[in-house]
């Protein structure tokens, strides 16, 4: 829940896929990893982490892959680079290594040392478990190695991924990890992209969001009359569940074209609606905050995995190299980029004058516009966005880009839950 918290937060983590390689053949694999897939000089990495400055690196750097803990050395020494620079680390792994027997009562699990000491070494561990996973390494060997791991105090949650709510597994699954850890391991759950061999695998996503306010709001921001409906923009952007599904491209929203009459600053009632219409395309992404350290060591904006995997990156979506440029000029560019402040702000499909039905990241990926003027309302409404995100916190992150009703399962064991209760 901590972690999702800090999501929408600009800069305040960095992915790091460092291989693209993994010894599993999930069928529903985002990446498309392969034993055998792409994998670069682990300096690569290195550099970049090595640039973190005592005290002043990301505040998270998450490991994942490809599978990781396939680079136990390499992931240590960046969980490591991460601490000097004041910031934690967090793991996601396949869980290859996880004995395929699982271990008898009494018995203890192994595992391999070199990859024992990067979980070491890592504040956070996190497991992928779904239907897919479950074909190649049995659930119950999973449990045993978390078991193992909670026992020694380790910081766990797993990544569990379903086709949506409706999914049988997801009931399932939810509902064993809750027995088996006693309520004391948060899951963050998913519905399977349509993204690498999920291609063929997963349904379409099929969320609609309805953005009334926005529209209005963001008119009104257009015509002059921002103050009274910008929190309007920034309530209806976020309300649960409206947001675009990450790396989808295909996300929908409807707007409903009202012609509000303190929008209409014009007297063209047309040009209103229509205004209005294109206006309900602002949704905002959420998923444009923290800096994606790719395969290569190309820096992407965001982690969808068409801006990942293809060349060349699209101007406003690449940050740098990882082995040629520093943290803080990538943080900087994070942060001071107009299109990013605005794709974090409004959406691409509002930036390109897109109706809600184009593909929300298809059109970011095509995208060429310049930044919007950096006015005092433009600045206002970027803030009330942000600060809305933060008040929803990890919770309402995961309802948004997540399968609700499974949203709250990221808050199991967290204090405030404790607390609530
Ligand atoms: S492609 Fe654009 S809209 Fe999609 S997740 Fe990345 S930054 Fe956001």
């Amino acid at each position: 829940m901590d972690i999702l918290a800090l999501r929408p937060v600009p800069a305040a983590a960095v992915l790091m896929a460092i291989t693209r390689r993994c010894p599993l053949r999930c069928r529903h694999c985002s990446t498309g990893s392969l034993p055998a897939s792409e994998e670069h000089p682990g300096e690569i990495f290195q550099r970049f982490a090595g640039t973190f400055a005592p005290g002043d690196g990301p505040r998270l750097v998450m490991l994942t892959g490809g599978e990781p803990l396939l680079r136990p050395r390499l992931a240590r020494s960046l969980a490591e680079a991460a601490a000097r620079g004041g910031g934690r680390t967090m793991i996601l792994s396949g869980m290859f290594f996880a004995p395929r027997l699982p271990p008898a009562a009494g018995e203890k699990v192994r595992i391999p040392p070199a990859i024992a000491g990067a979980i070491d070494a890592a504040d956070h561990f996190s497991a992928s478990l779904d239907a897919f996973h479950e074909e190649e390494v049995p659930r119950e060997s999973v449990f045993a190695v978390m078991r193992a791991l909670l026992a020694r105090g380790k910081d766990l949650s797993f990544h569990v991924t379903g086709t949506g709510p409706g999914d049988p597994y997801l009931r399932d699954v939810t509902s064993a990890v809750r027995r088996e850890f006693g309520d004391r391991v948060p899951m963050l759950v998913s519905r399977v992209k349509p993204v690498g061999r999920a291609r063929a695998t997963a349904p379409p996503p099929t969320r609609t969001a309805t953005a009334t306010t926005t529209a209005e709001a963001v008119t009104a921001l257009k015509t002059g009359t921002a103050t009274a409906t910008a929190t309007r923009t920034a309530g209806a952007a976020l309300t649960p569940g409206t947001g675009p599904p990450p790396g989808t491209g295909t996300a929908t929203a409807t707007a409903t074209a009202t012609g509000d009459a303190t929008t209409t600053t014009t007297g063209d009632a047309t040009a209103t609606a229509g205004a209005t219409a294109v206006a309900g395309s602002a949704l905002p992404c959420a998923m444009a905050a923290w800096p994606a350290v790719g395969f290569d060591g190309t820096i992407t904006a965001c982690c969808n995995q068409d801006v990942v995997d293809h060349r060349p990156v699209p101007g406003h979506l690449r940050l740098g190299h990882a082995g040629t440029d520093d943290w803080d000029t990538v943080r900087e560019r994070c942060l001071e980029s107009g299109v990013l402040r605005a794709l974090r702000t409004y959406g691409p499909l509002w930036l390109a004058g897109a109706p809600p039905s184009r593909g929300y990241c298809e059109t970011c990926r095509t995208l060429d516009v310049p930044p919007p003027a950096r006015t005092p309302a433009a600045a206002f409404v970027e803030r009330r966005v942000l600060d809305l995100q933060l008040a929803g916190g990890g919770t309402a992150f995961a309802r948004r880009y997540g399968c609700p009703p499974y949203d709250d399962l990221v808050s199991l064991g967290h204090p405030e839950r404790e607390h609530d209760l």
